[in-house]
């Protein structure tokens, strides 16, 4: 059912196979090359001597159990990076498809299309960084992914549920929302339960954000099983390292980590929109619901650059439309109040 989404090279694919993949248990492992005697550093216990369980078979069930859907719905990557590249790779026909994106977003989708060789399309968010109202999905032949960001990185909003489940009436599109920063919008806007009834929808999540693991590189998707089938068939074997695989298995046995970091980040968040607001030189602050906000200043050159100065980065963005924009992520109190500290000094 889902093969019209691979593009045709892949149909019929033969990928590599360990020996492990076949046969899953042994005793006396002589298969992989792999030094047999042990490690001279472990994690958590665990040598380091084998080769990860190539489908990850045990964090992904532990995600699936997270996200709230089965464990054959949920595919894991280097980082949603790795999966926003291999859905490229998987769907699109070099030199012949495209992908396209509501912009001002996330600039990986068009770095990765043409990583790939592929056209990327701005559809073009509304004044109000919404999907426009009218827009019903039309793309052209050859688009092959959508891509919308809910949470949408910079802008911060929180696209509408429904808004993004209306672009899957087009059966030949895969629409890829990217939720990386969904915890932080606090249950509202979360695609994942529709999936299920929603073929050609993919969720991307991260461990990245409110997970506060950014450093192991761990991103996956909730997808249609054959499309996990998929991109395990394409991805490179050992992909997610045992490393990586420990510290998240670690994490989302206890999360009330990941509750409090939401419930501390949020707070701060609506604390620095008041403080920033007092600002002659800010000029609008853009609606949140990720660790970041969109702030509109007068003179936002000169205001990165006295930040910078101070050892303060954050981050400027290329878009025309963003001109005038920083985007300031949420850091600790005190990290925040530094950054307040330089915009009280700038005249
Ligand atoms: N999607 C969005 C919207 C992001 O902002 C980011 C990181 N900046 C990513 C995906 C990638 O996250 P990671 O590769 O760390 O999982």
């Amino acid at each position: 059912m889902m093969e019209r989404f691979i593009r045709p090279h892949f149909r019929g694919f033969t990928p590599y196979q360990s020996a492990r993949s076949l046969v899953l248990k042994g005793e006396i492992l002589l298969d992989a090359n792999e030094l047999s005697s042990g490690s001279p550093v472990s994690f958590a216990g665990r040598g380091m001597n084998r080769y990860p369980d190539p489908l990850q078979r045990e964090l992904r069930g532990a995600l699936a159990a997270y996200a709230g859907v089965g464990p054959d719905m949920i595919f894991t990557g280097v980082g949603s990076d790795e999966v926003i590249d291999l859905l490229v790779r998987l769907t699109c026909t070099p030199g012949r498809d495209s992908i396209a994106f509501f912009g001002p977003t996330y600039g990986l989708y068009s770095v990765a299309a043409n990583v790939n060789d592929i056209a990327a399309t701005d559809l073009e968010l509304d004044d109000s960084f919404n999907i426009p109202p009218g827009y019903n999905a039309e793309c052209s032949s050859n688009t092959r992914i959508l891509f919308c960001c809910s949470p949408n990185n910079p802008t911060g909003n929180l696209l509408k549920r429904d808004d993004v489940l209306k672009l899957t009436a087009n059966p030949d599109l895969l629409v890829v929302a990217d939720q990386a920063y969904i915890e932080f919008a606090e249950g509202r806007g979360d695609l994942a339960a529709d999936v299920a009834s929603h073929p050609n929808l993919i969720v991307l999540r991260t461990l990245s954000k409110a997970w506060g693991l950014a450093g192991i590189r761990l991103g996956y998707c909730i997808a249609h099983p054959e499309l996990v089938a998929c991109l395990d068939m394409i991805k490179s074997p050992y992909n997610v390292s045992s490393l990586t695989s420990g510290a998240a298995l670690g994490a989302l046995a206890d999360r009330s980590f990941v509750r409090s970091a939401v419930q501390q980040i949020v707070a701060e968040r609506e604390r620095m929109r008041g403080l920033l607001q007092s600002f002659p030189m800010v000029t609008r602050i853009e609606p949140s619901d990720a660790n970041f906000l969109l702030v509109h200043f007068t003179g936002a050159n000169r205001v990165f650059d006295a930040l910078l100065k101070e050892n303060i980065v954050v981050r400027k963005r290329p878009e025309p439309r963003l001109n005038g924009c920083l985007r300031l992520t949420i850091g600790t109190r005190s990290e925040n109040d530094a950054l307040c500290g330089v915009l009280e000094k700038i005249v």
